[in-house]
């Protein structure tokens, strides 16, 4: 059996991190499972989805290199549907009631008035066919429920364990609306039956779908997938995440730098028994991904651990694998420039800010000119490499007596304009001589 997983977000705004994650464990365990990866958009809402945002998903999926085998829209499938639709009807499991929301929202109240559930009565079962016709000439329309057979569905979650469910106790969920599209529900069981998706892996806000779809599964004549309910994030707060939150978007992600491998190796970590922790290779991920690591507590989003797993990413990156994308940006200081900043960075688009205090101009930061000056006077000729500092600042030392802080820092603020930065003895030989001296007496260069 071929692994088959497909992540199905609506396209009604980009993705997220909550959302995100999904998508990530569901490719991870595709590739490590070598299946397929299906991206199934979840467009049946006509007035919230839109064209912008499912090509908003599909390139925040891309930038994150999930890359997908297949890519389905539920608003071309729509004929599947129906065909399920009238199956359903002709087997009785599907019918139609007429309740306006306020009718159910009444009988809810007198149930737990009662003590009782608020589980639908049923009451449209019962209609004959002149109750439903007077119902119509009224101007009803009906919405349709899928009749549950009651009796406990159990199936083995992938990540709870066991579940029982007594369908018996839940209400005939409604598939079709009232103006007569289609819930969630039927379409993605339709889906997952015509695709051949073998696990339904989803957030934990989906559990109480999964015993109504089960039934769905084999109303259709299907067996159903394996299901995996993974725990939800919450924010470093322990607090619910804001869809709102741009440091929680996708897009606000990749605006900011961040390097898509520490997305999703903090995705794929968090919330899990493995340490949070950068990959630089989505395949060695999927070979680390188990669903019996995930915790069943939620798993806390923190942007700034993001970002901390970020830097360490960059830190551990050889030269040869940003070279292309520091060309790029403009930066062409080569191997010695990144073995001089990468232990700097939170992001790559930083190295462009220390590529411009080396190329200048820079305005120096100068307390004492003297001192400076002196030292100006003390640069050695070029050519210089990663001795020449030690040299350099051996001999202004021996000439002003300064020392460690005193020594260091005003030649720091003279050179770079910065109190804190990379190694001067990597930085000062890109600088050069010409530009080095200059800054030293103070001017911009
Ligand atoms: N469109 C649904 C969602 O975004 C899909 C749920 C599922 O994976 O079954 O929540």
């Amino acid at each position: 059996m071929t692994v088959t997983v497909r992540f199905a977000p609506s396209p009604t705004g980009r993705l997220h991190a909550g959302n995100i994650r999904t998508a990530i464990i569901n490719a991870l365990f595709a590739r490590k499972a070598e299946g397929n990866f299906i991206l199934r958009l979840d467009d049946t809402d006509k007035e919230r989805s839109t064209q912008e945002f499912a090509q908003g998903i599909e390139e925040d999926i891309a930038w994150l290199e999930l890359n997908w085998s297949d890519k389905v829209r539920q608003s071309d499938r729509l004929a599947r549907y129906d065909a399920a639709v009238e199956k359903l009807k002709e087997m009785g499991r599907l019918y139609p009631a007429y309740e306006t929301p306020e009718e159910l929202e009444l009988k809810r109240k007198r149930q737990l008035a009662r003590g009782k559930p608020p589980v639908y009565d049923r009451a449209a079962l019962k209609l004959t066919d002149d109750e439903k016709a007077a119902l119509e000439a009224e101007g009803r329309t009906p919405h349709w429920r899928f009749r549950l057979e009651p009796r406990d569905v159990v199936w083995e979650d992938l990540v709870r364990g066991q579940q029982h469910v007594d369908a018996g106790s839940l209400s005939d969920p409604v598939l079709i609306r009232g103006d007569g599209t289609f819930l969630y529900t039927l379409p993605s069981v339709v889906d997952d039956i015509d695709l051949g998706i073998t696990h339904v892996v989803r957030g934990e806000d989906h559990v109480a779908n999964t015993a109504p779809q089960i039934q769905l599964f084999e109303a259709l004549g299907a067996d159903a997938p394996r299901f995996g309910h993974h725990n939800l994030l919450v924010g470093a707060d322990g607090a619910a995440l804001s869809k709102r939150d741009k440091s929680l978007s996708i897009q606000g992600m990749r605006e900011e730098g961040l390097d898509p491998l520490a997305v999703v190796s903090y995705a794929a970590t968090i919330g899990t028994s493995d340490p949070v922790a950068p990959h630089d290779d989505l395949n060695e991920l999927a070979k680390a991904f188990d669903f019996g690591k995930l915790s069943r507590a939620p798993a806390r989003f923190d942007p700034n651990e993001l970002r901390l797993l970020n830097a360490k990413l960059l830190h551990a990156r050889p030269y040869d694998a940003v070279a292309e994308q520091l060309e790029t940006m403009g930066v062409t200081g080569g191997r010695a420039f990144w073995d001089a900043v990468r232990g700097n960075l939170t992001t790559l688009a930083e190295a462009k800010d220390w590529w411009a205090v080396v190329t200048g101009p820079v305005e120096p930061s100068i307390e004492d000119p003297a001192f400076c000056g002196t030292a100006g006077d003390l640069l050695p000729p070029e050519p210089w490499n990663e001795e020449t500092w030690g040299a350099w600042t051996g001999a202004v030392k021996a000439e002003t007596g300064a020392k460690g802080k005193a020594l260091f820092q005003p030649l720091r603020l003279a050179l770079t304009g910065k109190p804190h930065g990379p190694e001067l003895k990597q930085l000062l030989p890109l600088i050069g001589r010409t530009r080095a001296l200059s800054r030293l007496r103070g001017e911009v260069a």
